[in-house]
């Protein structure tokens, strides 16, 4: 998991190398590297750190050339430090190369590379064996090297390679980590993702395992496993530049919670046509295949597993199918009962998240039909579906997810109405009325963040307390989970979330006046149950926010705060009470001076088991 771009045109490379580095940051931040092929050399730059480190050793250096490579790095092999930084050379310094993933037989080719070929090796990675196999093979045609490289490596890879000695070609290949082709005007590009190139084009070429590519300023080669030229699906993205860019907001993560309501509205809106029935063009299964289904798996990893567990509740409840939800990286491992009776949702904002493919192709190869809910148009993900809904959430760049988790939720809704009115299970009266319920949540979420400050004003007072619980009963206890990792992700909080039924049966032992528990009592049918489960902790003297509909105002005498959300259905509530979860994590990582956007050790797409 890295961040990769290259570039070759008529422009300065460093500053759009640079510029694109900085809109994939979010997939790994360890350190950060370019090189630009300059006048028969190759120029390399890197810093450990933040892409801020590169820019401060680059200065105001002039490095002139108009094509170049470079990567953002999330360290697997070899502590992160300037020397394991990318871009790597080769002895010669004649090649360089980036690379996302893992050379699994690094050592066996290290191995080989000093006996046949007498290199010496300068750093820890795994990545600088790709340099010295191109640069022991380079006999004046890049591709042909790259391609005798990848031949023996294992593992997976993005790579993009330049030669000091041809400043007019750039090329890369893939296996099992993303790569992009940007079509550019007199300019072309590789990246890892759409954002780099956000500012530069709207029309790229995805590429499949084993592609080659080779690009020059004028020209886009591309070549399957097969070597045979391709051409490959053109896309047209769609995301406006300024929606990769913060817009005044102090970090991406406020401004994708403010976005939640427009979000919401627009994956809604995709799918309902002019007579409010919903519509998902990216499904194909019928009624039959519908009616054949005995089960449903739905498997994601982190935020998109608590989406997942919410679906489970909707899915059940509308379609009156048996819903497992599993996290991928347990998914895989416990030989699940999955045949071509099953439905396999997979769920994954950036479509790239290794254990979630991973799960898929354990299912795909037991017979399930796979239909996954992603973020990131044509990800990998994607490609390895049947059916896909996407999220239409725009870009999310905070390593945080909220607004995509948020969609997913809606998305997972919608596809319960929609199989269940396709089998008949529920009544045309209940699903429009739902329909109709949905499509006020944009206005509700407003209504939510409308009272930001109070939230922030808790946030200020309590920023410093090291225990935070989350509890809740049904669909609030999903809700209590994605709370408690949101706090936990960017303001380093020890906090835990737990059914609340639950409590008793260990964890109120820990209960004491230091500690705060945020109490989710928003469904209807439970709420005694919570009231209870509130007055249980109420009596240790733990600090009680409780989150609840507006229409019960008589919770604040057991609580120490309140936050109302508005009155809506039971099953709508965690659009609604999620919210201020996400600005409490919000309020208290800033409070406490957090990298809010990029937290330490994590990174956004996760692309490693
Ligand atoms: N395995 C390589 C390294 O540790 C690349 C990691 C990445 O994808 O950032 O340097």
């Amino acid at each position: 998991m890295c961040g990769i771009v290259g570039y070759v045109g008529t422009e300065e490379a460093k500053d759009i190398i640079i510029d694109g580095l900085r809109r994939l940051e979010y997939r790994g931040y360890d350190s950060a590297g370019i090189a630009i092929v300059n006048d028969g050399s190759i120029i390399v730059r890197k810093h450990v750190g933040e892409i801020i480190n590169l820019e401060k050793l680059i200065g105001n250096e002039k490095i002139s050339g108009n094509i170049g490579i470079g990567h953002t790095r999330w360290a697997t092999h070899g502590a992160p430090s300037d020397l394991n930084s990318h871009p790597h050379l080769n002895e010669a310094n004649s090649i360089a190369i980036v690379h996302n993933g893992i050379v699994e037989n690094y050592i066996e080719l290290k191995a080989m590379l000093k006996e046949k070929h007498n290199v010496s090796f300068k750093t820890e990675t795994d990545s600088e064996v790709i340099a010295m196999l191109i640069g022991a093979y380079y006999e004046g045609d890049l591709k042909e090297a790259l391609l005798k490289a990848v031949s023996i490596i294992r593992g997976a890879y993005a790579i993009a390679a330049v030669a000091a000695d041809n400043p007019n070609e750039l090329v890369a290949h893939r296996k099992d980590a993303p790569l992009i082709v940007g079509i550019g005007k007199g300019c072309n590009f590789v990246a890892s993702d759409f954002s780099a190139l956000v500012k530069h084009t709207d029309d790229v070429y995805l590429l499949e395992n084993d592609d080659t590519v080779i690009l020059t300023r004028d020209s886009i080669k591309i070549l399957d496993a097969n070597e045979k030229q391709v051409q490959r699906t053109l896309m047209h993205i769609g995301w406006s530049a300024e929606a990769a860019e913060k817009g005044g907001h102090e970090h991406f993560m406020m401004k994708e919670i403010l976005e939640q309501p427009a979000v919401v509205k627009e994956t809604i809106k995709r799918r309902l046509n002019e007579d409010g029935i919903i519509e998902f063009d990216e499904i194909k299964i019928g009624l039959n295949e519908l009616k054949s289904f005995d089960k449903i798996y739905i498997v994601a990893c982190g935020t998109a597993y608590h989406a997942g567990l919410i679906g489970r509740y909707a899915i059940e409840n509308m379609v009156k199918i048996p819903v497992e939800v599993d996290v991928a990286s347990e998914f895989r491992y416990r030989n699940p009962l999955v045949d071509e009776k099953t439905l396999f949702i997979a769920i994954s904002q950036s479509g790239e998240t290794s254990d979630t493919l991973a799960a898929i192709k354990e299912a795909k190869g037991k017979g399930a039909r796979i239909l996954s809910i992603i973020n990131v148009v044509g990800s990998s993900v994607a490609r390895e579906s049947d059916d896909v809904i996407y999220t239409w959430a725009g870009p999310e760049i905070a390593v945080a997810s909220t607004k995509a988790f948020i969609t997913q939720i809606v998305c997972l809704h919608m596809l319960s109405l929609y199989m269940g009115r396709l089998v008949g299970t529920i009544s045309n009266r209940h699903y429009e009325e739902f329909i109709s319920e949905m499509l006020k949540m944009p206005e509700k979420i407003d209504e939510v963040l409308a009272n930001r400050s109070e939230i922030e004003e808790y946030a200020k007072d309590l920023y410093s307390r090291e225990k935070v619980f989350y509890i809740g009963r049904g669909l609030d206890s999903a809700v209590c989970l994605e709370g408690s990792l949101k706090l936990k992700e960017i303001s380093y909080i020890n906090s835990f979330a737990i059914a609340a039924g639950e409590l008793k049966h260990g964890t109120i032992a820990l209960m004491d006046p230091d500690t705060i528990v945020i109490a989710l009592a928003t469904q209807d049918k439970l709420y005694e149950k919570m009231l209870s489960n509130i007055q249980e902790v109420k009596s240790r003297r733990a600090h009680v926010i409780t989150i609840t509909k507006d229409k019960n105002r008589s919770i604040s005498d057991s609580s120490d705060e309140t936050i109302y959300i508005p009155d809506c259905l039971d099953e709508l509530t965690p659009l609604l009470s999620v919210v201020p979860l996400q600005l409490f994590a919000y309020y208290v990582a800033k409070e406490r001076e957090c990298n809010i956007d990029k937290p330490k050790n994590l990174a956004k797409s996760v692309t490693v088991e």
